[in-house]
């Protein structure tokens, strides 16, 4: 018996899917040194320059010396502290919801969330382009389970009407490789004739989108009858770490009785809940961290079209440029490594087959010169790459 691993490991590199990971050996930030090099980097989902913010820094020291480091329990035995409790007010408050409820990562909202909401004789239908956690609860919930086309609001419709039993729609609200929106106003509207519930994962939106960084329902300007389960994550514009989930006092007593990727496990450490605090009154208030933002994501976008790049329905500080085949993603982003920036290859199946791209993300930790940088350095390495040939 033998589980020949060797040979999966042979035919991930042979098929250009062979995963390694880079070191890093600074701070996240524009500028950072991975494997020994200093590299402008232009993949962290850092939006707004808050995880390594001093203010964010101090609070998390000033937090760990208050509260000490561990949480030491699950948040139903003795886990559930004081800086906890304020940081789930605070978040219920941002996203005008009765109540919200703190995870310890965003993929264990997802599969406790979905878990808790339906099981076997219930239906869940998901965008099929959805973040692998949301794929995975599904999976996971024992619910029939059926994609929908991307963004495909007849597509959810033909579902929902041979949806039986609780019926959950999930869907990100930036889709996480492609920057684009869920055209959440139509989902809602279907979802809610049908009977059948919403839920958004908005791990990118918080931060970048709407005026007070309330990610894409305040966007929108839905209403928790529209979505009536919002998840947000930490880790990407908050800075910090962690998720949440906010809805009806029902939503969170709910999850707070049957999530159990919520129940067994240890609450995250205190002192993280101090600094996302203080990142989510930074996300709220400095107004002008979103518009430098989207000034480089203008920025980024005119120039990148008049070099000829194939950009993405986004408008949001994730831009992937689309390449196709994974070996000549792989080969761009070395070529850019070479001249010192760092683009991520993004191939299957994170991705579906033959849509290998690379991810581009913008910071508002970025400045103009560097976009400036990052531009020039994409024509140079498409020019060499041959990019008339594949317009041919
Ligand atoms: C990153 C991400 C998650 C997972 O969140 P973590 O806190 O990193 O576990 C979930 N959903 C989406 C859409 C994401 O991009």
């Amino acid at each position: 018996m033998s589980f020949d691993l060797a040979a999966r490991l042979a035919a991930r590199r042979t098929d250009n899917l062979y995963r390694q990971r880079p070191l890093l050996q600074s701070p996240q930030g524009p500028q950072v040194v991975v494997d020994g090099q200093p590299l402008l980097a232009f993949c962290n989902n850092d939006y707004l320059g808050l995880a390594n913010h001093p203010q964010v820094i101090e609070a998390w020291q000033a937090g760990a010396a208050r509260w000490g480091v561990g949480g030491g329990a699950s948040h139903l035995v003795v886990g559930h502290s004081t800086p906890h409790h304020a940081l789930e007010e605070a978040l219920a408050e941002f996203t005008g919801r009765p109540r919200a409820l703190l995870f310890t990562t965003g993929y264990m909202a997802n599969l406790g969330t979905v878990t808790a909401l339906v099981g076997q004789g219930d239906t869940v239908l998901e965008d099929r382009l959805n973040h692998a956690s949301l794929l995975d609860a599904g999976l996971l919930s024992g619910a029939r389970f059926n994609r929908y086309l991307h963004n495909d609001a007849a597509s959810l419709a033909t579902r929902l009407e041979k949806a039986c039993g609780n019926t959950l729609v999930v869907t990100d609200g930036v889709f996480s490789m492609d920057g684009d929106l869920a055209d959440l106003p139509t989902l809602a509207r279907e979802t809610r004739a049908r009977g059948a519930w919403l839920m958004v994962d908005d791990a990118h939106g918080f931060g970048p989108l709407g005026a007070k960084g309330g990610g894409i329902v305040e966007h929108f300007g839905l209403s928790q009858e529209d979505v009536p389960v919002l998840v947000g994550t930490l880790g990407k514009a908050f800075g910090t770490a962690g998720a949440f989930v906010a809805g009806s006092e029902e939503l969170i007593e709910s999850l707070i009785q049957f999530a159990r990727p919520y129940i067994y496990t240890t609450s995250q450490p205190p002192a993280l809940a101090c600094a996302t605090l203080k990142s989510l009154e930074l996300l709220r208030s400095e107004h002008w961290r979103r518009e430098h933002l989207n000034a480089l994501i203008r920025q980024f976008r005119e120039g990148a079209e008049q070099i000829g790049l194939e950009l993405m329905d986004s408008f949001t500080p994730i831009q992937p440029i689309m390449i196709g085949d994974s070996a000549r993603a792989v080969r761009l982003s070395q070529m850019l490594r070479e001249r010192g920036i760092m683009v991520t290859a993004i191939r299957p199946p994170t991705v579906p087959a033959g849509s290998a791209r690379l991810r581009v993300t913008l910071s508002a930790a970025h400045n103009e010169a560097q976009v400036r940088l990052l531009l020039d350095a994409l024509d140079e390495c498409f020019r060499l790459s041959g990019r008339e040939s594949d317009h041919a």
